[in-house]
This record gives structure tokens, sequence and C-alpha cells, in this order.
């Protein structure tokens, strides 16, 4: 099958393709056309999922395509933007109709979960990788940017952490779990929710968001230094599922929501005064830690003693002494 079938027939026939509204014209030209409102900014973001690196070489192609595009949505939702389209520049050591037609299908699923449509792309061969950019759409200057967060203020989190890096070690086969405990932890895995809804509903109430892709203390990080502040975070607030706990006990299900990646959730610096009115409207928002003057992430314990651990997330390159 040549590049133009393929494309035709797994990616331009997907469900999650077509134009309209926003799009003004979709997958088959030079380029897709985009049409963001008046008065709105386009937010773009480019993720790329290596094969052996982000994911295991057999991984289900359903699943892969699932989260493919959910890691990459999950920006979207960190600006509180509204989902518009997505490409996807899919390269593939060899044709396999099957594997193509499952990647489409987790794609299509989570683009309908996200609302988003295909709109374009490149199809070469080699090592298997996938990078997709996502493209929103956000009212101008209303943007969750990174740099506002403002001492005296809150530090919250959408959720639970660290299910994901839970998963990891199911995911390789390293370890067995019953599959009542196992479940939840592979679908947060496999599956991640971008937070899209509440990235809209933050907007005009957090100072700062982003979401949490290299652990909570990294990426806590990343909110101090782009805002000038201090992050000041509570152990004992720091959530984690009851299944995270049971499958690797106490100690190991903070770790992983200190320092595990692949969460997904995110993490935003709120007055205080905007916590309780968000809770009361519905959304899952814990408060976690304090913004103070200074710099640097810091975790407390019970006691208030400074119990930072060292090592604070993944990075890529990071050997080098
Ligand atoms: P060009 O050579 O002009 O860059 P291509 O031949 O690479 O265009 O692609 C033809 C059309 O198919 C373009 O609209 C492109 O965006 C789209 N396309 C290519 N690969 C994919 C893919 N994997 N998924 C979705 N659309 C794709
Ligand atoms: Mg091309």
């Amino acid at each position: 099958m040549g590049e133009f079938e393929l494309i035709g027939r797994y990616f331009a026939a997907a469900p999650c393709a077509g134009h309209g509204g926003e799009v003004a014209l979709g997958i088959g030209d030079d380029c897709a056309l985009l049409a963001p409102a008046a008065g709105e900014q386009l937010a773009v973001s480019t993720d790329t999922l290596v094969s052996g690196v982000h994911f295991p070489e057999r991984a289900d192609p359903f699943l892969l395509g699932q989260r493919s595009l959910a890691v990459a949505a999950s920006d979207l939702a960190a600006m509180g933007a509204r989902p518009l389209g997505f490409t996807l520049a899919l390269t593939l050591p060899a044709f396999s109709a099957d594997w193509l037609e499952r990647y489409a299908a987790g794609l299509s699923r989570m683009a309908e979960r996200c609302a988003l449509r295909l709109i374009g792309g490149d199809t070469t061969r080699g090592p298997l990788s996938l990078t997709l950019t996502v493209f929103g759409s956000v009212p101008a200057r209303q943007a969750l940017v990174r740099s506002g967060a403002r001492a005296g203020e809150l530090f919250c989190v959408g959720g639970p952490l660290g299910d994901a890096a839970g998963a990891l070690p199911l995911v390789l086969g390293q370890l067995q779990a019953p599959a009542e405990l196992a479940e939840p932890l592979l679908a947060r895995y496999w599956s991640p929710e971008p937070q899209l809804a509440l990235g809209q509903a933050l907007r005009g109430h957090a100072s700062a968001a982003l979401d949490i892709s290299d652990g909570l203390l990294a990426d806590a990080g990343h909110i101090a230094q782009a805002s000038g502040v201090a992050i000041r975070i509570e152990r004992s607030r720091v959530p984690v599922s009851d299944a995270l706990r049971a499958v690797h006990g106490e100690a190991a299900a903070l770790q992983a929501a200190l320092a595990g990646g692949d969460d997904y959730i995110l993490a935003f610096s709120l007055p205080g005064e905007a916590l309780a009115p968000l809770q009361a409207a519905g959304w899952p928002i814990l408060a976690i830690g304090q913004v103070l003057a200074g710099q640097g992430v810091q975790l407390i314990d019970d006691a208030g003693q400074d119990i930072t651990p060292a090592v604070r997330g993944y990075q890529h390159f990071r050997e080098t002494p």
C-alpha cells in the first residue's frame, strides 16, 4: 500500500478527521486552515512519543492511539485552551493494516473525548515514533501561563497523583497485581484524561498552571522558577489513590506521586478566596501547599520539617554529571 492510500484509508477516513466550525480545511491539501474566533489566540503544542522510550515496543496500538493524543491534549488543558484540532506525524517501521486500524481507532476515541479533529500530518518509514501537534483557542491574554503565581496564594492539583508511574511496572510486566487494583492504575497510564474542562474553568481564577508530566516536585519547580516564587508542599496533603497505596505501599506510593511522571493532572496556583467557589461548583481541586516569597520547591512533613527529596523527576539527557 502506498503512502497516499494509507493516509486516505486510515486517517483521512477516520471518525476524528473532517472539518467544520473553526477547522476551515482539514486533511488533503498542503496545509489545514484554522479560523479561531475574533479575539482568540491560537495555542499550539507538540509531543513526540518514541518506541522503547515512551512506550514499550509491543504496546497495544489502540491504547497507544489514546495515550499519544491524551498527552498532547493535556497541554491545551494546562493553558485553559479549548481544543480545535491536531496533526499526526507518524513514522512506521513497516506497513501493518491491523496496527494502523487499531491505532486510528484509539486515536479517534480520545479525539472524540477531547473534541479534537485530525487536520493533517505526515507519514514516513523508520523506527516507530509518533509526533502529535495540538491546536487550541483561548481568549487573548487569558491563557494560563506558568509565570503568574504570587506569594500568598494556594498551590493546588486537580486529582490524585502517581497512578501512571505506579502502573509502569505493570505495563512492563515487572509486577503483577490483582485485576481490581491493576485496572485503575493501568487506565490512568493508557488513557489519561486531559483536564480540558477544568483548565477552561480555571481561566480568570488560577494565576499560573501546567500539567504534571515530569512529576509533582519537578513541575511545581517550573511554576516556581517562571513566577519567581517558592512553593511549599505539605506531604500529608498530596493526594494518592487507594489502588496505588494497595499495590505499592505507602512510601512508594508517595514517591510515585511526588516524582513519577505521566499523570497529566493539572497543578496551579490560586488566590485563597477562589478555592471554595470552584470546589462548590464541583471541580476536583485539592490545595496541597502554599506559594511563598523566595525560590524553589520544598516538601514538608506534619511537623513542618523540610523533607524535600533529592531526585525530583525524569529528564531526558540527564545522565551527564
Ligand atoms: P505534503 O507532501 O504536501 O506535505 P503529504 O503528501 O505528506 O503532503 O500529505 C498529504 C495530506 O495528508 C496532507 O494534507 C497531510 O496533512 C495529510 N497527512 C499525511 N500523513 C497524515 C497522517 N498520518 N495523519 C493525518 N493526515 C496526514
Ligand atoms: Mg509530507
